[in-house]
């Protein structure tokens, strides 16, 4: 044993409940009242703390039991410092449960948090790590789904008097998405996230309308997302901007979706593929093919500090950065991390550059 070895790892569920005035929102035809998430907490013999956080949605539970029963145990005790080998070890031995999902997660929180470690260790900021300058990142307001037309406009609407100038919207009816070109005007950049809605010829069916829309990218518009012949075949038939790959589990995936010509923009999810040590891979994949990557991050820990550190240090000219704009009571790094004129600027903290606020992990922490 060399270095400094994990001595704890822990799951942190929150619940933060939405504000009551801006009402509809949902995701998926489920309603929205609060934002779960699950924070990692992974701590080293000399007491360096380092947080991470595992894609949560409906999905804490699953991801939390994930963590405790099976990817803790196999990193406690194992140098914090050796992600990669590590990483690699705890892949081969739960890949019987699958390359994607809770498992996933899970890792993908302990990767992060042990990105954070080594930044903490080396006094430095995990963009700088990588090789960039920390620059103030451009982001977009990425949107509940609010489905009736004059609440889609009420929520455009408040994030371009925010400050945003582009905006992601979770909807597939092409009312509720001319609402919000209609009341965003034509300057706005506006994104759909059509949530795998469609057939490939349903999508063909649609393309007209959603181009005379005028967005920077479609995102997974095709069920199953898997579907990369499809992807490809809709973007060379409609010269559509198609997005994609938040929901994929692996690097060879990646590949695949790239080597397929399915989209314009890639988007790894880092609290979902295997936190910083995956991501940089897929970043790679991407350059080396000349496709932009968007990364996903419809959450607000320390995954998005995860895609922010490393955009600013591997991301091209138009990448940006995606603020989940949720209306929220609270935050996890409340103040300290905030857009600006759509802009956030990067923490130059050491790690993932900030800690969450415990303040906000006292006043919502649930379950267990
Ligand atoms: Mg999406």
């Amino acid at each position: 044993m060399s270095g400094s070895p994990i001595t704890a790892i822990e799951a942190i569920p929150l619940r933060i409940p939405l504000k009551p005035d801006l009402r509809g929102a949902a995701l998926w035809g489920e309603e929205l009242t609060a934002a779960d998430s699950l924070l990692v907490k992974v701590t080293t013999d000399d007491g360096i703390i380092g947080w991470g956080e595992a894609f949560g949605l409906y999905g804490t539970a699953l991801a939390a039991r994930a963590l405790d029963e099976l990817v803790a145990p196999l990193c406690l005790g194992r140098d914090a410092a050796d992600i990669a080998a590590l990483m690699d070890h705890v892949q081969r031995k739960l890949h019987v449960f699958g390359r994607g999902g809770p498992v996933s997660y899970a890792l993908s929180a302990v990767d992060i948090a042990l990105w954070d470690i080594a930044g903490k260790r080396a006094g430095l900021p995990i963009s700088t790590m990588l090789g960039g300058d920390g620059r103030a990142m451009p982001c977009y307001a990425s949107l509940a789904c609010y489905t009736e037309p004059q609440r889609v406009r009420a929520a455009v609407r408040r994030v371009v008097d925010d400050g945003f100038t582009a905006i992601k919207l979770h909807e597939s009816q092409l009312p509720a998405i001319r609402a919000a070109r209609d009341e965003a005007g034509p300057v706005i950049a506006l994104i759909v996230d059509a949530g795998c809605a469609w057939t490939l010829d349903q999508a063909r069916a649609v393309a007209p309308d959603l181009h005379a829309v005028d967005m920077l990218f479609l995102e997974e518009p095709l069920w199953p997302p898997e579907n990369f012949d499809g992807l490809a075949e809709l973007r060379r038939s409609t010269a559509l901007p198609i997005a994609s790959g938040e929901n994929i589990g692996t690097t060879m995936e990646f590949e695949r979706l790239l080597d397929a010509g399915a989209v314009d923009f890639v988007q790894p999810s880092p609290a979902k593929v295997g936190g910083i040590t995956e991501l940089r891979k897929v970043f790679a994949l991407a350059e080396a093919r000349d496709v932009a990557v968007m990364t996903h991050s419809f959450y607000d820990g320390p995954g998005l500090l995860a895609a922010i550190q490393v955009t600013a240090a591997l991301g091209g000219a138009d990448a940006m950065i995606e603020w989940r704009w949720f209306d929220l009571e609270a935050s996890v790094y409340g103040a300290a991390l905030a857009p600006t004129e759509g802009r956030v600027t990067v923490p130059d903290g050491s790690g993932l550059g900030l800690d969450p606020d415990p303040d906000v992990i006292s006043a919502y922490r649930f379950g267990v």
